[in-house]
């Protein structure tokens, strides 16, 4: 299935000269929305997942259903103040200032393999600062996927050791 022609390119969004991808569309077809869903529960069983962790808010939209269909767990990443209980944090740097991410302390065991699931891979930096999360609590991050990855940003480069996988490429 061609998915490209479920996203929308949006000029200037949130600020100009951004080309925001638009992923809603793909969510409004269900059969759209299920074969993506579908190449990412491939992926994960060929990394051998054994659990899914994916940043707020667009990676649960397909990490969850993936963690569903293949009764794994699903581990929020999410920015500071959201977490009810102890959490680990990563600060990384953005264009402009920082951004902060958290993962609940006991989220991952020491040794669980680890595929990260988010919508879309710009610079990579947030997948990195997951990434970084989930080491801290001893997991191996065995694969990322995206729905999405821009090519011309590089974020691959910040992902040396990691297998990646993304389903559509600009
Ligand atoms: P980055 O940390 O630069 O790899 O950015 C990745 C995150 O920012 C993803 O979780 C996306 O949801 C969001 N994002 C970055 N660039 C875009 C874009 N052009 N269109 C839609 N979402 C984007």
């Amino acid at each position: 299935m061609n998915l490209e022609k479920f996203i929308a390119n949006v000029s200037d969004f949130p600020k100009p000269g951004i080309e925001f991808k638009d992923i809603t569309p793909l969510m409004a077809n269900g059969e759209a929305y299920r074969y993506a869903t579908e190449q990412f529960i491939e992926y994960a069983k060929e990394v051998g997942a054994d659990v899914i962790v994916g940043p707020e808010a667009r990676g649960f939209i397909f990490g969850c259903p993936v963690a569903t269909e293949l009764s794994l767990g699903f581990i929020p990443i999410r920015k500071p103040g959201k977490l009810p209980r102890e959490a680990v944090e990563y600060e990384y740097e953005l264009e402009y200032g920082t951004n902060t991410l958290c993962m609940h302390r006991d989220a991952i065991k020491p040794g669980q393999k680890v595929l990260v699931i988010d919508d879309l891979l710009a610079t990579g930096g947030t997948v990195e600062a997951t990434i970084n999360l989930v080491k801290q609590l001893g997991g191996n991050v065995v694969g990322c996927a995206f729905l999405i990855e821009l090519e011309f940003l590089n974020g691959r480069d910040k992902l040396q050791n990691v297998d990646v996988k993304s389903l559509i490429k600009y």
